[in-house]
């Protein structure tokens, strides 16, 4: 049986060191804000920013939501972001993906100033991780290697292999692993004989919204499994992209889902908003 990595326990000890850097800056008489924009009314996205909120009040982090209309313009969009960059209260910015279709996402993350980027989609902040520069990485791929790093899983030499290759989570994922000195292959939806590339691998990374997708028999004994994925099924019950209960089973480690990645991810957006607020503060300090 697979040691369960409890992502859960791991957010809540991350986010009560966090409380203590807080409260240290708070001495200070400086309050980290973040700002959430959501445009739109998506019911998931509604669940995400009310657990960006709880985590927020639990640091001691101020928190403020800008609701944009579903028919907003990308001008409007653009111009709350030019706004927010130029507001000293506020440290750190965060898009909530998905924006409604007649907008351009990748537009809006070019506008957040670099310096506020707590969710790391900028291109400054994507290039950074890519030459190894220190830099706000963005919250999954940050907390899944906060996770190897807790449970001392050592990535160096190994083969990784992740599935799925979006911006926000399989591509920051590849040079996070790739720090660790890992092998990496990434397999996306066009990967051929994608089993014979999970069956060589010591660590699995699924991050393709599929629920279930990976079973026991895609798995190396031993292996580690990482399950990014969240689906919810009709019952309303969340699912990871990981067959959880067989590939348990043959693996050494394994994330569950709810409980593993996400709230690592909230744990970590926090990270990045302390990281923010004090780079801003030397900033202010050294001009
Ligand atoms: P995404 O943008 O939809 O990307 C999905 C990726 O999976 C794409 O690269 C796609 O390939 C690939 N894919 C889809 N079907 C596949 C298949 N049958 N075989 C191989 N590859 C396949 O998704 P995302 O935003 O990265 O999110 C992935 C999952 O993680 C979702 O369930 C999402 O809800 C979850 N998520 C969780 C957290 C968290 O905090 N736990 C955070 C973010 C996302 P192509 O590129 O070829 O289309």
């Amino acid at each position: 049986m697979a040691t369960i990595i409890d992502g859960k326990a791991l957010a809540k000890k991350t986010r009560a060191n966090l409380k203590i850097e807080c409260d240290k800056l708070k001495a200070n008489g400086i309050t980290p804000k973040l700002a959430v924009i959501m445009v739109g009314d998506n019911p998931a996205s509604k669940v995400y920013v009310r657990n960006k909120s709880r985590a927020c009040n639990e640091v001691g982090i101020e928190y403020q939501e800008y609701l944009l209309g579903e028919d907003s313009t990308q001008e409007e969009l653009l111009e709350l972001i030019r706004k927010l960059n130029k507001d000293e209260q506020v440290n750190g910015i965060l898009l909530q993906s998905p924006l409604p279709v007649h907008l351009d996402i990748n537009e809006a993350f070019k506008t957040i100033t670099y310096s506020k980027d707590v969710d790391g989609f900028t291109p400054s902040s994507v290039g950074k991780l890519c030459i190894g520069e220190d830099t706000f990485i963005s919250c999954t791929p940050y907390g899944v290697i906060k996770m190897f790093e807790e449970y001392n899983i050592d990535l160096n030499g190994k083969d990784v292999v992740i599935l799925g290759r979006s911006n926000i989570v399989g591509k920051p994922l590849i040079q996070c692993c790739l720090q660790k000195n890992a092998t990496v292959t990434v397999c996306h939806s066009k990967t051929k004989n994608l089993k014979e590339h999970t069956k060589r691998a010591d660590v699995i990374i699924a991050a393709i919204g599929q629920a279930k997708f990976v079973t026991a028999d895609m798995v190396k004994d031993g292996a580690v499994i990482i399950d990014v994925g969240i689906n919810r099924g009709e019952n309303g019950k969340l699912t990871g992209d990981v067959d959880f209960e067989n590939v348990e089973k043959k693996a050494s480690y394994i994330t569950p889902v709810p409980g593993g990645v996400g709230p690592m991810t909230i744990a970590m957006l926090m990270n990045n908003v302390i990281k923010a607020t004090e780079e801003q503060i030397k900033e202010k300090t050294t001009l």
